[in-house]
């Protein structure tokens, strides 16, 4: 292998474990193409090379002593020993920062280590730095990033989804074969599928989100991004697991078989036989693009063909899901933003003396444009008056939305096939001004949070050269045959042509004349009409 950033994570552990390969080698090359491609994606954060290379040095350490321990000290071994990861800015890391991509966390330093980023470490990963992502996780193009947009490796001038599109394209791009992202409406598989990569929100509970910044505690979930499906299975594990400091992680046991999907294609693609998927027919919802309908029918054909049963579903209830999650999430994130109050982190603005007043200047500062929507919506939505009208009825229509996810599993389906997302990768600024045509871009992925259960979205081809999402939604605790499901696809597209293609203009992240996304959104902020002189706004 001549590039050592093609590898998918279980190779590098194989190579890892026959000593073919180190982890500082590893390491050092995703660390290059981090550091000289971040200009024109703006994927990274924070680059932590330093503490990467010495996090290798102990991996390598650890690796050595094991193989002269023998087999049983080698398979004693996390996989992910030796092997890089990247984090999204919102999991702490003791010592480091965590934004969550917003001006009022600049300069915060985390004390402690989020439950996540301990048991990476513990297993030996090695953490290459944090991701882009739009503030405190509210959006669905990394564009509501305070630290400037991610551009999408496939088109420089598109986004990559968000809202955990750094950790996306970092896997897109081959500067980590792994990252983890967090998904309270889609910000997992929607930049995912849009990026062309592997990625998971678990069941909810399955991974603790201590040391996580909270968006709306009781849809977010922590889960990974990978190259394909053994790798996220190989993360999965990593992460997942009861934790006593959070109240909602589940006493579940973990799978070992996660960490042993199968490798040949055919053993994999034989999983598909006999299996029931349901194909709900909400999900080609209105305004999706008929490239993204197309590829996900070939897709759930193609499993049909290897022997799984496919039948339409309706999911009755899908239609409000995007209603009453814009209730449920805004009123969960004004009370969890309520901390930012410029005494306890990051940016304090104490310039009038007042306590009041400096509360309201370092709120108002700190926070963009879309944050302060949802506060003021949730803000509302829980109000005296509005409670009962508002968030309990939000509540009761979620019920009804797990109750139609239920009667699927109750009627024997062993998964859900639908898009994951309703387009492509869109183009900077084509959403910004209609926070609707925005939240749409989830329609088919927040119903699964609402549910609590687990999702995977998987590359499933391309539109207009673009990468496009095939969604796998299981009953809860099903990760394991989720990501059987999403493996044996691969294994029925494994010579499949659109397989081989790399992002279309990774290329020219190389070449120092590509405009940055930075540059680019000042350009699209300059062409952009003035309100009030007849522009659209
Ligand atoms: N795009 C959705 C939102 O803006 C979901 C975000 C997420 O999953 N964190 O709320």
């Amino acid at each position: 292998m001549s590039d050592l950033t093609r590898l998918k994570a279980h190779e590098m552990a194989a190579l890892l474990r026959a000593g073919d390969v180190s982890s500082v080698a590893l390491t050092e090359v995703h660390l290059a193409a981090a550091e000289r491609q971040n200009r024109a994606l703006n994927a990274w954060l924070v680059i932590y090379r330093e503490n990467a290379l010495a996090a290798a040095a102990a991996a390598d350490k650890r690796i050595a002593e094991a193989r002269r321990g023998g087999p049983a000290a080698l398979a004693a071994l996390h996989p992910l020993c030796g092997v890089p990861v990247a984090l999204k800015d919102l999991v702490t890391v003791k010592g480091g920062q965590a934004t969550a991509g917003s001006k009022i966390l600049e300069g915060y330093i985390a004390p402690f280590d989020s439950t996540v980023a301990a048991r990476m470490k513990a297993a030996g990963a090695v953490i290459l730095g944090k991701t882009n992502m739009d503030e405190f996780a509210m959006g669905s193009s990394t564009e509501h990033s305070a630290y400037g947009p991610t551009a999408n490796p496939w088109d420089l001038t598109r986004v990559p989804g968000g809202s955990s599109g750094g950790s996306a394209t970092v896997v897109a791009a081959y500067h980590s074969p792994l990252s983890i992202g967090t998904d309270t409406g889609g910000s997992i598989r929607q930049p995912a599928s849009l990026c062309g990569v592997v990625g998971m929100k678990p069941t909810y509970g399955r991974v603790s989100r201590y040391g996580i910044v909270a968006f709306a505690s009781s849809l977010d979930q922590i889960g990974p991004f990978a190259r394909d499906a053994r790798d996220a299975g190989l993360l999965l594990h990593a992460v997942s697991g009861r934790d006593e400091r959070d109240a909602t992680s589940a006493p579940e046991p973990v799978p070992a078989e996660l960490l042993r999907l199968p490798s040949n294609d055919d053993e994999a693609a034989s999983y598909l036989k006999g299996k029931r998927l349901a194909l709900p027919k909400e999900y080609f919802v209105e305004g999706m693009e008929p490239g993204v309908a197309e590829r996900v029918r070939e897709a759930v054909a193609a499993m049909e063909a290897a022997g799984a049963i496919v039948e339409e579903v309706s999911l009755p209830h899908t239609d409000y899901g995007l209603a009453t999650y814009y209730i449920i999430a805004p009123a969960e994130c004004s009370s969890n933003l309520a901390r930012f109050d410029g005494v306890k982190y990051g940016l304090s603005d104490r310039s009038s003396g007042e306590f009041i007043a400096d509360y309201i200047r370092t709120r108002g500062a700190g926070f963009g444009p879309e944050v302060k929507r949802r506060i003021m919506l949730g803000t509302y939505a829980l109000s005296a008056g509005y409670y009962d009208a508002y968030y309990l009825k939000a509540q009761k229509v979620r019920t009804l939305i797990k109750a139609d996810f239920d009667a699927v599993w109750a009627a024997g389906f062993d998964a859900i096939c639908a898009p994951t997302s309703p387009t492509v990768a869109f183009e900077f600024g084509a959403k910004m001004a209609d926070p609707v045509a925005m939240y749409l871009s989830d329609a088919c992925t927040l119903p699964v949070n609402m549910a609590g259960l687990p999702g995977v979205s998987i590359p499933a081809g391309l539109s207009e050269g673009l990468p496009v999402g095939l969604q796998i939604i299981g009953a809860p605790w099903s990760e394991l045959s989720m990501l059987r499901l999403a493996r044996a696809y691969e294994g029925i597209t494994a010579r499949a042509p659109w397989r081989a293609l790399e992002p279309a203009e990774l290329y020219l992240t190389d070449d120092p004349t590509t405009p940055s996304p930075i540059e680019r959104k000042e350009r699209l902020n300059a062409d952009a009409p003035v309100a009030g002189s007849g522009g659209q706004s």
